[in-house]
């Protein structure tokens, strides 16, 4: 932890030099002393300290300078940091002024000049000041500071973005922590380029997309190589277990998924049926290992990064990007599972972001402390989230329109949530519109047997209603049933249109795709079980048929 800082201001080069030696020789151990030659120096520094997140212990100051004088660097000082101590330097003549601002500029005390001997005039009243201050200061928050409003769509964007990659930050909310706003001034950020990132060396990043924070982060966008092996499109377990696979067997690999990787399991609060976990692990942790355990491997991975589309050329495969760029394979594997579908009631797409999320459940439990939100849906996800955040929120209201939990969500989680005393749920129950003015404020809830309807006031709505196959990106010849899914293997040859469209001597492989060298895996395959074990096994499984098809061609 870097040490709190003494502020000695002063335009005299002469004593300026004297006051910053004798600080240093008394204080150097604890404290961090330097200098500025101006009141304008001055100001600005005290804004760096506050957008690096450094403690500023006392700030010393001459009063007579030009420019701005003493008594404003000091007042001006306390609306950055309200507790820093607060002493001016005057000479004799000047004592009149400084006992004046004692009340103007809340002066904790005024030092007139020399103060020579040191010990007997300099040390016991900065000492003194110094314990003051030391009884009353909280450190300042070091690291990653995100602010923004809570509700701001672009603000949980971020969070999203940094919480999914496992990037430790702060969140300051600037309607409810006060220091938000004096970060902010410091940093001369105005309200049109929320949120700001601010980094541990002091510099920000104004309303910034994710991937301006991947690149500021130092997370590589660009692949290292012209040709791959393996290319692997998403990087929930699946697309991690082959990345593993992939790389432990020699083939160059590259793993992208455009948000973060983990994917769905990735926002699991806790997967309790994942071997080898018998208390249960959390979908971060288990992507934390796995991430690990693919790099060390030597699998390279790009995030966050788009695949648009893919066109076959020769049997390469060729990749187009999102941000306009392409890379070329031999091999694909098409892991990119499945996303939440929407909720079509009116009032819910205006306020995605601002209180209506999907599976974000974990990145924004923690803001619903103390509030009432909704949770719906009755499948596991919906479960395992309505769970979570009953740590946080008074009262979690599950909503479903069957009669019970029953037939969709597992036996263990409907006893959690039974022995849950501030969650309810409400069967037969659909949301009719979700109101507020710009944040979720009320739902309409209807009863389906009555045809009633109820208002009740929260602040969120959490949507898990189901999902759909993000197979767009990928080209027609990749076969797909009715709802989207991919065909492989078996299900492939039984599809109408396979004899029209597979021209290969051989039969696809398992998990092989209508496009050769183009394989599925998890979420995204026709009759994928939905589980992490099974993605991550398949994922594993189709590194083997990868090797087959490379010795083919
Ligand atoms: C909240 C929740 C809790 C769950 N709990 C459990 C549990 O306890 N036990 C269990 O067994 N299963 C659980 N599941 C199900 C399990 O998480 C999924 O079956 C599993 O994650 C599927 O893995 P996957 O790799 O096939 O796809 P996903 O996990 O869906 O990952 C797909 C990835 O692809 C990326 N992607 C999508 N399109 C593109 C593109 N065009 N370009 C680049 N990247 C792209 C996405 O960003 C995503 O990261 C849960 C699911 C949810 C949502």
């Amino acid at each position: 932890m870097t040490k709190p800082v003494i502020l000695v201001v002063d335009d005299d080069a002469q004593v300026l030099a004297a006051v910053r030696r004798d600080l240093r020789t008394r204080y150097r151990e604890s404290y961090t002393v330097i200098s500025a030659s101006s009141g304008e120096e001055a100001l600005a520094t005290v804004r760096e300290l506050k957008a690096r997140g450094d403690a500023l212990a006392i700030v010393i100051s001459d009063q007579r300078m030009p420019g701005i004088h003493g008594t404003e660097v000091l007042a001006r000082s306390r609306e950055v940091y309200p507790l820093a101590r607060r002493v001016l330097l005057t000479a004799y003549s000047d004592i009149d002024a400084a006992i004046k601002a004692i009340n103007e500029a809340h002066l904790d005390h005024y030092l007139s000049k020399p103060w020579d001997p040191p010990e007997e005039r300099l040390f016991p009243v900065v000492d003194d000041l110094l314990d003051a201050w030391q009884a009353e200061y909280l450190p300042e928050a070091k690291g990653l500071r995100l602010v923004g409003h809570q509700w701001s769509p672009r603000s949980h964007a971020i969070k999203d973005f940094l919480a999914s990659n496992l990037v430790p930050y702060r969140w300051l909310d600037i309607a409810r922590q006060p220091d938000a706003q004096i970060l902010l001034d410091a940093a001369e950020v105005s309200a049109d380029q929320l949120p700001a990132l601010f980094f541990e060396d002091g510099s920000v990043l104004r309303g910034p997309e994710p991937r301006q924070v991947a690149e500021r982060l130092g997370r590589p966008l660009s692949a290292a190589y012209q040709m791959y092996d393996l290319v692997i499109v998403g990087a929930g377990p699946a697309g991690l277990a082959a990345a593993v696979y992939g790389a432990s067997e020699g083939l160059r690999t590259l793993l992208l998924d455009e948000h973060a990787p983990g994917g769905q399991a990735g926002s699991s609060s806790r997967i309790e049926n994942y071997l080898g976990f018998p208390a249960g692990v959390s979908g971060s942790e288990l992507t934390r290992r796995a991430v690990t355990q693919a790099q060390r491997l030597g699998a390279e991975f790009l995030v966050p990064l788009e695949v648009t589309g893919v066109s076959i050329d020769a049997g390469y495969k060729r990749l187009s990007l999102g941000d306009g760029r392409e890379l070329v394979t031999r091999t694909m594997l098409a892991a990119t599972g499945m996303a939440y579908r929407e909720h079509s009631a009116p009032g819910v797409s205006e306020h995605t972001g601002a209180g209506v999320y999907y599976g974000a459940a974990t990145t924004e439990a923690p803001v619903f402390a103390g509030r009432r939100v909704v949770v719906i849906g009755g499948g596991n996800s919906a479960g395992q989230s309505a769970m979570h955040l009953s740590r946080y929120a008074t009262e979690v209201h599950i909503v479903v329109r069957r009669d019970s939990l029953r037939d969709t969500m597992s036996q263990y989680l409907i006893a959690q949530i039974e022995k849950t005393s501030n969650i309810r749920v409400r069967t037969r129950t659909e949301v009719e519109r979700v109101d507020g003015s710009g944040r979720v404020e009320r739902v309409t809830l209807t009863s389906l047997d009555e045809g009633t309807s109820q208002v009740e006031q929260v602040d969120a709505v959490f949507v898990f209603i189901g999902t759909k196959p993000r197979s767009d990106w990928l080209p027609a010849s990749v076969l797909r049933d009715a709802r989207g899914f991919v065909l492989t293997g078996r299900d492939l040859m039984a599809d109408a249109a396979y004899a029209r469209t597979w021209k290969e001597l051989r039969e696809p492989l398992s998990l092989e795709t209508g496009v050769p060298g183009v394989f599925a895996a998890g979420d995204i395959r026709a009759g994928a079980m939905n589980r992490v074990a099974s993605a991550v096994g398949e994922g594993s499984m189709v590194v083997r048929f990868v090797h087959e098809y490379l010795a083919l061609t």
